[in-house]
């Protein structure tokens, strides 16, 4: 089936046209600064030149119209007519608790998806632009909706549940929902496909590490505990965000210093991370060119970035029952920084994850990082959520239809 998959931001709009049957991608690009009379449409077929527009583009319609226009074109175009189109695939940041997989966007989800608004004030907004738009532009063609905390929806209450008086989770709906959850949900597909092991057979750690880091326990194919909780900025530390703080910590900033909640939050969310220890960059590349110079704030970034990645695999290792088949890598740092990946699994030999230093060169590609003989395989899998939100799509439409 051919599936566009759109990422619809409050000012941009990226898609992919993706054929399920091949999982080859047929042709990308990018809206920027949508609203604005020099916004800029980037547009790349499948095997052929990069292309970079600039024209006025008013809202998220006409910016979905110029793709449309353009995937149909006889000049760049890759399909003859939007009537090969199958459906668009969402991706949609949050679902709430009510919805728990990917589903047919139809006035009822999209109800519920308007209800999370204040849980993903930036995003769910943003995301219903792009099915809006799509309605109207084609009517006719099924809209599906894949979200960030869907594949999150297994884990059990002692994961998701925070130990604040019950009554919070009860009436107000304050938990752990997990993030990044089409990436965890491809790299274990794809993690079990490379090792051979059915997906509902499959248990290992995925560690998504990019700007943003989280990683899960997928047991049996499915997510039972991740390090990202009500929000985006706990577990491990990210770029510019803090991770896991004493949460006495940020009362003691408010109550003592007189900062206020605003001020935390940005202190929180952009002030801190791989940023605010280093004070050099929240860029992987450039601390670890500060660290090799001898920048001791930089080597102490990476070692509390690795720290708490190596402690957070084998915390959740602990919920895979007796067998961990893989820890993967994912996203611009697990795909791409042997340094790091080496520092970050030294001192998990105990839990029989080791790896090989010539197979650890790869950058940006499927592999299998682990000597021979280890019992737990070390893998890196480059992400890829349009693949996986065309997937799903498809299901969606096809079980809609039977
Ligand atoms: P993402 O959010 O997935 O795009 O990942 C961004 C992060 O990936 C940044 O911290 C980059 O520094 C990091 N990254 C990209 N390429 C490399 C590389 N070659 N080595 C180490 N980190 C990298």
């Amino acid at each position: 089936m051919k599936i566009l998959v759109l990422n619809s931001g409050s000012s941009s709009i990226k898609f992919q046209l993706l054929d399920t049957v091949e999982r080859t991608v047929m042709c990308k690009g990018l809206v920027e600064r949508v609203g604005l009379a020099d916004a800029i449409f980037n547009y790349q077929p499948a095997g052929g030149e990069k292309s970079k527009q600039i024209l006025p583009i008013a809202d998220h319609t006409a910016g979905i119209k110029l793709v449309l226009d353009t995937i149909t074109s006889p000049e760049r175009g890759v399909i003859a007519s939007l009537d090969e189109l199958g459906a668009v695939g969402h991706r949609i940041v949050h679902g709430g608790e009510k919805i728990q997989r990917s589903v047919l966007l139809d006035e009822e989800s999209l109800a519920l998806i308007d209800e999370c608004t204040p849980l993903a004030p930036l995003h769910n907004p943003a995301n219903l632009m792009g099915v809006d738009a799509m309605q109207k532009l084609l009517p006719q063609v099924p809209n599906v909706g894949v979200f960030d905390t869907a594949f999150h929806a297994t884990m059990p209450k002692s994961a998701f549940v925070f130990a604040l008086d019950y009554a919070y989770y009860e009436k107000h709906g304050i938990r752990r929902f997990g993030f990044h959850g089409t990436s965890h949900q491809y790299v274990a597909l794809r993690a079990a496909e490379i090792l051979g092991i059915p997906l509902e057979d499959f248990n290992g750690v995925t560690c998504h590490l990019g700007n943003g880091v989280s990683l899960t326990a997928v047991k049996g194919g499915k997510s039972m505990d991740t390090t990202l909780g009500f929000g985006t900025c706990c577990g491990v530390p990210m770029g510019t965000r803090s991770g896991d703080v004493d949460p006495a910590a940020l009362m003691h900033l408010i109550d003592e210093l007189g900062m206020t909640s605003r001020q935390v939050c940005d202190l929180i969310y952009k002030g801190s991370g791989l940023k605010g220890i280093s004070g050099v960059s929240h860029d992987m590349r450039d601390l670890e060119e500060a660290a090799a110079k001898g920048h001791e704030r930089a080597e102490l970034a990476l070692e509390i970035f690795a720290h708490a990645t190596r402690k957070y695999i084998a915390a959740l290792a602990t919920s895979l029952g007796d067998r961990v088949d893989a820890v993967v890598f994912t996203a611009g740092i697990g795909e791409n920084g042997p340094e790091i990946r080496e520092r970050i699994c030294r001192g998990l030999g105990f839990m029989g994850v080791r790896i090989d230093p010539e197979r650890n060169r790869v950058r940006g590609k499927e592999a299998v990082i682990s000597p021979e003989d280890a019992p737990v395989k070390v893998m890196v899998v480059p992400t890829n959520e349009e693949l996986m939100i065309a997937l799903d799509t498809e299901a969606v439409v096809t079980a809609s239809r039977a």
